[in-house]
């Protein structure tokens, strides 16, 4: 991306070309101001770029970006404030080649227009020679002198919107304003670790980041350290598209898309398509609310990505991009189950608080219902209770075996059942002398759920009830039931409309084994009725998970040793054996380390 390090010429691009370059103001709010030069300074080679803004009490006052880039020669110091001279590119055909940042020709004349603008400029290795002094008001030049200078390029604004009291007046607060400045340059900073960036604030130190060839490093000095362990690396190199980069465990989830840092040929960019493909990547990981943290850089054949869309160049258009946003989702997935996401225990700091601050007794929500705690006592199996457990272990097993997943190494390491604990978790431990905590009902829910998905999904299987029975319900409700129906189908749910608002219910999925008790399909039902849907997940997906919910071990139901090593079996044959389908995690562990740290042994 970098040119070589002698002063371009600029020259003024030809009207037509003028016409095709998308047209409107670049230059909204004082972030665009720091954008733009500091994209000028990458553009110009620098190796170090320090940004200094100034502010009183109630705004920013003055901007200064400075590089040691190429520089410019007196006469290309002029050329540059008029509009639609640039050096980067000759014509509308080059913008399908581009490498630089810039192209447009736009920027210092749009800056030089509504603010006072002093520019300092010496060319690398112009030796001697004094560089050049050029200042700025209502986009007239106002006088230019040789000075004293290094090499590289300087540009101070000052009183910005000064002129257009109107825009002045929509700034918003000053600290609103640092925020988009910080958003700005950190997505810079990160696409560009080799350049040092330092960046001022009234005179003190910000942000700053070393020159360096690992983009970690970077990553590290902007969020801190504690965040490397969080994350997994990426390369994957793919027919149209090379992803190159860092991901978040599960656990670093988020409530919003602001930590998806995506660059595409190191120019960052707001794609909400990749970042939909990166969400999509990590499936049932993440809860559907949840987002990654992602910092990912896309390499794609400049003839297919078209920045000519919108005058900030933040949004791109892609050639290909379905297949571009299906590759980046099937890189992100294999990078994340390629790696082993049990989360540590210590790692519940960062997770997203699902269960967290919600009492027992009004648990409702899908994600926290299997999480109701139980009176304190001796939790005792029943006879009756085990067989029933049997039974749907079982009926998981028989499926599981079926197919010849034993060919796929596990993703979890060789786990051994300890005990069980409160109906809820199972106690087991690794070779490598770790403690897991495994959720039981997560876990089997998740075994249903890989069951079900990985069915026909024309025509799951169904199984025909020994006696069909009739469910009644509210008219609101059966009007719901009733648009599901096609839906419920499809996941071989047989249901019939029975007029008035009852349904007759003849067959059911077969993971659902041989009901001989039908509540299990009220609550399914119940469940389906209840539960607002959701936009993201769509309908056969929902009936998916709840079938996994509900046709899974409850939580509560106490287990045998045997059966709980039979779901751990089961569990280490899955595609994602992390999460169960709404993202919760399946297991916890404390390494003997953390352990020993705990109890002060060490
Ligand atoms: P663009 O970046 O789209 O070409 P600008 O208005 O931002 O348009 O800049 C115009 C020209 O001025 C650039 O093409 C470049 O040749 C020159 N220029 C701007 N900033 C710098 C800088 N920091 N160092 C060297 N040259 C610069
Ligand atoms: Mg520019």
């Amino acid at each position: 991306m970098n040119p070589p390090a002698s002063s371009p010429r600029i020259h003024v691009l030809d009207p037509a070309t003028i016409n095709q370059i998308a047209a409107g103001e670049v230059v909204e709010r004082p972030a665009s101001v720091v954008k733009e030069l500091v994209e000028n300074a990458i553009d110009a080679g620098a190796g170090l770029i320090t940004i200094d803004i100034s502010a009183d009490r109630d705004a920013i006052t003055a901007i200064r970006v400075s590089d040691n880039g190429c520089g410019m020669s007196p006469e290309d110091a002029r050329l540059a404030f008029v509009p639609h001279a640039t050096s980067k590119i000759a014509s509308i055909g080059d913008l399908h080649r581009i490498r630089t940042l810039g192209f447009r020709g736009e920027a210092l004349a749009t800056i030089a227009a509504v603010g006072k603008v002093t520019l300092i400029t010496k060319p690398q290795g112009s030796g001697a020679v004094p560089g050049t002094r050029i200042r700025i008001e209502e986009g007239k030049i106002n006088g230019t002198s040789g000075i004293g200078a290094p090499d590289g390029t300087s540009v101070l604004v000052e009183d910005l919107f000064y002129n257009t009291p109107v825009r002045k007046k929509f700034q918003k607060s000053k600290n609103t304003e640092l925020a988009h400045i910080h958003d700005i340059l950190e997505g810079i900073c990160l696409s560009h670790p080799e350049i040092a960036f330092q960046f001022r604030y009234n005179g003190t130190d910000q942000i700053i980041t070393d020159r360096t060839t690992r983009s970690l490093d970077t990553i590290a000095r902007l969020f801190g350290s504690d965040i490397l362990a969080e994350l997994i690396p990426l390369d994957t190199a793919l027919p149209l598209v090379t992803v190159r980069g860092y991901l978040s465990r599960p656990s670093l989830a988020r409530k919003d898309r602001a930590r998806l840092y995506v660059s595409v040929n190191r120019r960052f960019v707001t794609s909400p398509v990749i970042n939909d493909a990166i969400k999509a990547g990590y499936g049932t990981l993440l809860a559907k609310d949840r987002f990654p943290v992602a910092f990912l850089d896309l390499t794609i054949d400049t003839m297919l990505v078209d920045i000519n869309v919108h005058p900030t160049k933040k949004k791109i258009r892609l050639s290909h991009e379905k297949e571009i946003a299906e590759m980046t989702r099937k890189s992100v997935r294999d990078a994340l189950l390629s790696h082993d996401l049990i989360p540590a225990a210590g790692a519940a700091s960062v997770m997203p608080p699902l269960v967290a601050g919600i009492p027992a007794t009004a648990v409702k929500s899908r994600d926290t219902r299997d999480a109701v705690t139980h009176p304190a006592g001796v939790y005792e199996s029943t006879h009756a209770g085990t067989l029933l457990t049997d039974q749907r272990l079982r009926q998981t097993e028989l499926s599981v075996a079926s197919e010849p997943t034993y060919l796929v190494p596990s993703l979890l390491p060789e786990i051994e059942v300890i005990g069980e604990f409160s109906g809820i978790y199972i106690l087991a431990r690794t070779a490598a002398d770790d403690l897991l905590l495994i959720d039981q009902h997560a876990a089997h829910e998740r075994i249903l759920y890989e069951q079900v998905t990985a069915q026909d999904r024309e025509n799951r299987p169904s199984q025909e009830l020994i006696s069909p029975f009739v469910l009644h319900r509210t008219p609101k409700e059966a009007a719901v039931i009733r648009d599901l129906l096609p839906a419920l189908a499809a996941e071989g749910f047989i249901i019939e409309d029975f007029g008035g608002d009852a349904f007759l219910v003849r067959a059911v999925p077969v993971v659902l084994g041989r009901l001989e008790d039908t509540t299990i399909i009220d609550e399914i039902i119940s469940d389906l009725t209840s539960e607002e849907a959701s936009v993201s997940v769509s309908s056969r997906e929902r009936i998916t998970r709840i079938v996994a919910c509900r046709g899974a071990v409850k939580a509560g139901t106490v287990c045998t040793r045997e059966q709980c090593q039979r779901i751990v079996d089961q569990l280490r044959r899955m595609k994602n054996p992390f999460t169960c389908p709404h993202g919760r995690p399946t297991m916890v562990r404390f390494t003997r380390k953390e352990l020993d740290e705990m109890f002060k042994r060490i």
